[in-house]
Formats: structure tokens, sequence, C-alpha cells
């Protein structure tokens, strides 16, 4: 959905499709079908996918708006579809999730709290492991320790449809020199962030995500955006002109 949504609230209806979708993701690392969300809210077809349409709007969840079965794309942090970092939680694969910085949030759901959250992630230039260790929303160990996150679109340009291709452009890079070798493959330079500034950045977020079940929707406005980031000391200077 586009930027600049003016302020709204979640019906009842999101709120407990919502609560479903996490508690269900979380469970079992994928995510549920319209058939489990109907059965667990009591909820019809119709009713779901308007339900659906109003969580993307608050940018919960991704979906297909074009799918006659609102295809459930992400419940952030999580993913439908394999992306560059999968959860891995006392051995077992506990989902995708939705990109670089999303990994960074995961660890704060409740249903994770105290448990040792392995991100098993790689290279966007040339594929080589990196492996994330974090518990509670803070980073454990990083492997290599030189790891980044490099992001190849401007806040002005994220969720003009959707948020798919700003997911897209948050990947994990091994160190500086990878970010620069994928920008030449890329053909687009972008922003890094430490792992530390990508949590700074998460942060607001995964403190309510699932632990409030009245938050708010989420907005992009690109303009908060950018100062938000300038305050995290992130270099914002290829985006700007
Ligand atoms: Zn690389």
């Amino acid at each position: 959905m586009p930027q600049n949504v003016p302020d709204f609230r979640f019906s009842d209806d999101a709120i407990k499709v919502r609560q479903f979708l996490y508690e269900f993701w979380c469970a079992r690392g994928y995510p549920p079908d319209l058939r489990d969300a109907a059965e667990a809210t009591g909820f019809t077809r119709r009713r779901l996918m308007q339900v659906y349409r109003e969580l993307d709007l608050g940018i919960m969840i991704v979906i297909d708006q074009e799918a006659d079965n609102v295809n459930l794309l992400k419940c952030m942090p999580f993913s439908a579809y394999p992306t560059q970092a999968r959860l891995i939680i006392d051995g077992r694969f506990n989902g995708y999730l939705g990109c670089a910085m999303e990994a960074m949030a995961a660890s704060k759901m409740p249903p994770f709290a105290g448990k040792s959250c392995n991100i098993e992630a790689h290279c966007a230039c040339c594929l080589a492991p990196i492996g994330i260790v974090m518990s509670d929303g803070a980073l454990t160990s990083a492997a290599p320790q030189s790891a980044l996150i490099h992001v190849s679109l401007s806040p002005w340009y994220w969720n003009t449809t959707n948020v798919m291709r700003m997911c897209d452009s948050m990947n994990f890079v091994i160190d500086r020199s990878h970010a620069q070798r994928y920008e030449r493959q890329t053909g687009r330079v972008g922003a890094l962030f430490t792992l530390q500034q990508a949590i700074a950045f998460v942060s607001r977020g995964v403190a309510t995500r699932m632990w409030d079940p009245h938050r708010a929707p989420d907005f992009i406005r690109p303009a908060e955006l950018f100062e938000g980031l300038k305050s995290l000391g992130v270099d914002l200077s290829v985006w700007e002109r």
C-alpha cells in the first residue's frame, strides 16, 4: 500500500486475525491457509479477505492484492517464500524471515523469549554463509563479525505499492568490499547498516509487535524515516542530493 496513508485504527477483527497469524507462524514455521484462519477465527472467506487487506494497508502483512485467494506472502517478520535468512530455534527450522532487517527483529517475538535464535543467512553477492545468533532482540554473535546490511533502495521508494521491493533491497553482506561487489552486480549503490544500527532501527517496532495486541498500523513516511536513520548514524549520503 502507498506511502503517507492517513492514521487509522485496526478493527477488532483485524486484531484477532493478526494475533492468530503470529501464533500460527511462530508455532509452525509456515503460514496458515484461509481454512486455518477461518477455523481459528470463525470468520468467513469474505471477511478474511477484507481483514487481510486491512492488515496489508497497516503493513502488518503483505498479500497478493491481485489474487482471488489473497495469497499471504509475508506476516512480518516472516516470509512465506525463501529469503536470505532462515530462523533456526532449538535445531528446528522456524521459517524464513522477511529480509535482513526483519532477521534482526525476529528474536523479539514473545514465543521466542529467552531462546537462542540462529539466523542462517548468506552474503548477497557471493552466497557465502553468514551466521547470526540473537536472543530477546539482542545480538549474541555474528560470523563473520564484519557482516553488514546493505540497503539499496532509498526510503523515498519504500512501500510505493507494498513493501516487497523495500524488503528485497535489504541484504546481508560479508563486509564493505562485498557490498561494493553487490552494487556492481545490481548496478545500484546503497547505504550500509552495522548490525547494531539495524537492531536500533527495528527496535521501536519489535517492542510492540505481538506484545501489544492493540499495536497501531505502521506507516512509511519517508521524511521521518530519513531523520530517524540519520540519528542512528547511518551514512545516507548515497541517497541525498
Ligand atoms: Zn559476498
